[in-house]
């Protein structure tokens, strides 16, 4: 039996894992394989554990992973939340947070990131409780605090904006970081100030819509595509002149299987290798974190950790969260996604 163990919080990254349940879509392919059940076993079935998981391959080898926290099939929208609303309030003290989806298509990412209507997922909740604190540090220290929200795509290793227009004819966004505040600006994005839950959901709204828009198939580019949604937020006290620049990003990964370039051609052959190098390059900067000898950071392989940049690493806390799928017709990508998962931590 392969044993893998992913070390608990090394510095500020941390690991979670999420398995969604059975869905409708699930059941034909799991009928043809002759296994009809889940493959994932906790030590607590169904719950949210301190976190162990094994998985099961269709052909029978098992293999085990610990991580920070395992969320099981009946994890509610809220129980994810509450292991992170810790993290995302940190931003309101000034920190870079970063908080990644990473999976393959349909094992969940967007339900985590962005939810139903009915089962809101992280960036609202985030967003709301940011903003309540917000609204108690202002009446009670004097805190006066501006936030603002944008949302991009990273797509063929180019960014569009999904909430404004764009860059006029001829232009390109373009990524610059300040050293002093370690904000990032980037050209011609849409920044919207909010201090209202309603108006971020009406963005996030806009921002489906707008993707939609854009493809024949949302579904298909939303897989191939990572969706940044940034919230950032600049304090100011009044009676001391203190600042703080904090910074909630939290990112819907392009779906991780495995894609293969024979046979891809032009277009596709594009996205394939844009897909491959901006997730590979990601592990890398998160290894390259982790490794107290590293002297160099490979931001610059690719836009997304370029763009992220000033909030992966120095004193920017971290979290992936590994999504899963239950099925043993996903059993070899979700293998693929844990061990990606152990790699970062
Ligand atoms: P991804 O973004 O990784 O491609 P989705 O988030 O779209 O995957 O999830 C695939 C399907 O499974 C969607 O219909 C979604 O609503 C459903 N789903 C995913 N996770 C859960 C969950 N934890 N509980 C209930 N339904 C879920
Ligand atoms: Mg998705």
């Amino acid at each position: 039996q392969l044993h893998n163990t992913i070390l608990t919080l090394k510095g500020n990254i941390r690991v979670f894992c999420r398995v969604r349940p059975v869905g409708p879509a699930d059941k034909a392919s799991a009928d043809r394989l002759e296994s009809g059940g889940p493959v994932m076993v906790f030590p607590q079935p169904g719950e949210t554990s301190d976190g162990c998981l094994e998985l099961t391959t269709p052909n029978g080898n098992k293999s085990s992973f610990t991580f920070d926290k395992v969320f099981g099939p009946t994890a509610s929208q809220a129980e994810v939340f509450e292991e992170v609303s810790q993290l995302v309030q940190s931003a309101l003290d000034g920190y870079k947070v970063c908080i990644f989806a990473y999976g393959q298509t349909g094992s969940g990412k967007t339900f985590t990131t962005l939810g139903t209507p009915e089962n809101m997922g992280l960036i609202p909740r985030a967003v709301e409780q940011l903003f309540t604190s917000a609204t108690q540090l202002e009446a009670s220290q004097g805190w006066s605090f501006q936030m603002k929200a944008s949302m991009l795509e990273v797509y063929n290793e180019e960014i569009k904006d999904l909430l404004g227009k764009g860059p006029p004819a001829g232009k390109k966004h373009t990524v610059s970081h300040s050293d002093k505040t370690g904000c990032t600006t980037v050209s011609y994005l849409e920044a919207v100030d909010c201090r209202e839950p309603a108006c971020v959901a009406a963005l996030l709204q806009q921002a489906a819509r707008q993707r939609a828009v854009g493809a024949t198939a949302a579904n298909e580019r939303s897989s191939r595509s990572h969706m940044v949604f940034t919230l950032s937020v600049c304090g100011l006290r009044s009676a001391d002149g203190q600042q703080l620049n904090g910074v909630l990003n939290l990112i819907d990964l392009a779906g991780s299987e495995r894609l293969k370039a024979s046979g891809a051609s032009g277009e596709r052959l594009r996205e394939t290798q844009a897909i491959n190098k901006s997730l590979s390059a990601l592990g890398d900067v998160i290894t390259a974190l982790g490794n107290k000898d590293a002297s160099h950071i490979p931001y610059r392989n690719s836009k997304l950790t370029w763009l992220l940049q000033p909030c992966l690493g120095g004193d920017a806390k971290m979290l992936m969260v590994a999504n899963v799928a239950p099925t043993a017709a996903a059993a070899a990508e979700s293998l693929c996604s844990l061990r990606f998962a152990a790699k970062v931590n």
